[in-house]
């Protein structure tokens, strides 16, 4: 007796073999048998006739951290298909944290990951996932985030991690990968990362190579004379040598003035790979990126954390000199910012910020230091879209040609924050399953480009008995139609869920059914 039978579907079941028309039985959380089970007695049927019915996709760099736990349906990710997603992305997140350092560190990370109950036990990894086990609609694996390991070992300070400090730090990330991470990571644009320095990392990546995780890394391009190199791609590839461990690389892909550019981006991993260090990369099928206000103040200015911040950017004193220092910080372009998250003030949110400071007869620098204060450091940004179509379109082939590549992976960067997020949040899935794969056929196969969503991340991340269609394995499905599946999130209108997934399934209980969010809040903390 199965509790659920999918008849009659396509099924691609991740591995990147052809596609072939079966039944899946499922009981309880599991696929229990694959074939002709149209005699089989079971409660619930779903007639999948003319659908692909593909592993449910893994989201190998999601930021929903905040929102899984204000939001456990999560709509935005689950109407896409996803069924698991990484969190602790670059190295922004709350474990291990004590009471009073979670408190500090999610309330500077509000712009990015919303701003989560200010009472929840994040004091390690185990209290951690704990807060999303069996909570949210999506499975959760945990990315060990050196922000916080450094918060909790120095504060949120720019001196070095050495002596007790590193020994302290090297602990955490240790018995963070023994209750669960799956990885160590770092974003070096971002505080406390980007106070660090190449040897850091390196000691810190061979704590987390010894406990048998990743390095998932977001490069650096703060702080550059801090890093092997000049920080960037040397950085990393350095940190892996000396490690041991193996790499992943965060949202890699062509920027609009490297469009058409590959192989000179790609070149210096692939030379690291054949010298033998293991690389993975991820990226999503979008033109720009997106993040939070806070990151664009400088160096100095970031010191102390949220308090801090906020005390000097009030200060009569100084407000117009850092106002000036932001106007100055050459390693943002403000200028292209569109501003996505300002709860506090309405009237910016989907302005640039020119058209906002114009709006408010301010420089950028003084609109960016208000916008901060008005809003308790709580603004969300993206970048603009190029101007020219054509470039824009050489980046989705650019995209559809790495992620052919057999070591790469998607991840949406999702930030399902604001009214007026990227869209990435509600249709990178279905935007590559879609649009690209019609816009250009011939790059890749249905069943490659799942394969790249499921079993890849899988075993990349060492989800056990995750991201395939097979007889033991957990009832984590998309049931999708391979002609119709479409993203409809666009900038000017971001909070469109997709079309074309009718079901999707985690752990054998259904989370979207009929297009619709069931409320099933099925989600595992994996692995
Ligand atoms: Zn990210």
């Amino acid at each position: 007796m199965f509790d659920l039978v999918i008849l009659g579907g396509n099924i691609v079941d991740g591995t990147g073999k052809k596609a072939y028309r079966a039944d899946v039985g499922i009981a309880g959380e599991r696929i229990e048998a694959i074939g002709d089970l149209g005699q089989a007695e079971t409660h619930r049927v779903i007639v999948a006739h003319g659908l692909t019915v593909s592993p449910g996709f893994i989201d190998s760099h999601a930021h929903s951290d905040g929102m899984l736990l204000l939001d456990p349906q999560h709509a935005n990710g689950i109407r896409q298909g996803i069924t698991t997603e990484l969190l602790g992305q670059d190295g922004l997140s709350y474990a291990p944290l004590s009471p009073a350092n979670y408190r500090m560190y999610s309330r500077y990370l509000a712009g990015l990951l919303g701003l989560p109950p200010a009472d929840l036990d994040m004091h390690n990894v185990t209290a951690f996932r704990a807060n999303y086990h069996k909570k949210c609609a999506v499975n959760t694996a945990y990315c060990v985030a050196h922000g916080a390991i450094r918060v909790e070992t120095l504060g949120f300070r720019d001196v070095p991690l050495v002596g007790d400090a590193l020994k302290k730090a090297k602990r955490l990330v240790h018995e963070s990968i023994e209750q669960g991470a799956v990885a160590f990571s770092t974003g070096m644009s971002y505080y406390p990362n980007c106070w660090s320095t190449t040897a850091e990392l390196v000691e810190l990546c061979k704590e987390a190579h010894a406990a048998g995780a990743l390095y998932v890394t977001h490069l650096r391009d703060v702080n550059t004379d801090r890093g092997f190199g000049g920080g960037g791609v040397p950085e990393a590839i350095e940190i892996g040598r000396r490690s041991g461990i193996r790499v992943h690389f965060s949202h890699f892909r062509t920027l609009p003035e490297e469009a058409g550019q590959i192989a000179p981006k790609i070149a210096p991993i692939d030379k690291a790979k054949k010298s033998g260090l293991d690389c993975t990369l991820e990226l999503y099928p979008y033109p720009i990126g997106s993040s939070f206000l806070p990151m664009v103040l400088p160096p100095k200015e970031q010191e102390g954390g949220p308090d801090a911040i906020l005390k000097r950017l009030r200060d009569p004193a100084r407000k117009q000199a850092i106002a000036k220092l932001i106007d100055g910080y050459e390693a943002r372009s403000i200028a292209e910012f569109v501003l996505t998250h300002t709860p506090n003030t309405p009237d910016a949110e989907g302005l640039s910020l020119p058209d906002f400071a114009k709006k408010r007869g301010k420089s950028m620098g003084e609109a960016v230091r208000q916008l901060l204060v008005d809003n308790d450091l709580q603004v969300g940004f993206r970048g603009a879209p190029p101007a020219s179509v054509a470039t824009w379109r050489q980046l989705g082939r650019d995209q559809m040609e790495l992620l052919s590549r057999p070591d790469y992976m998607v991840g949406s960067d999702a930030i399902p924050v604001g009214n007026l997020c990227h869209p990435r949040a509600y249709g990178c899935f279905p935007r590559f399953l879609g649009r690209l794969r019609k816009q250009m056929p011939g790059i890749m196969s249905l069943e490659t480009m799942v394969q790249r969503m499921t079993d890849n991340p899988a075993r990349r991340f060492g989800l056990t008995k995750r991201g395939r269609v097979q007889k033991g394995y957990f009832a984590d499905l998309a049931v999708f139609d391979a002609d119709r599946i479409i993203d409809n999130a666009t900038f000017d209108d971001p909070k469109q869920f997709p079309t074309g997934i009718p079901y999707v399934l985690v752990n054998g209980q259904v989370a979207v059914d009929n297009e619709r969010c069931t409320g099933v809040l099925a989600g595992q903390a994996v692995p």
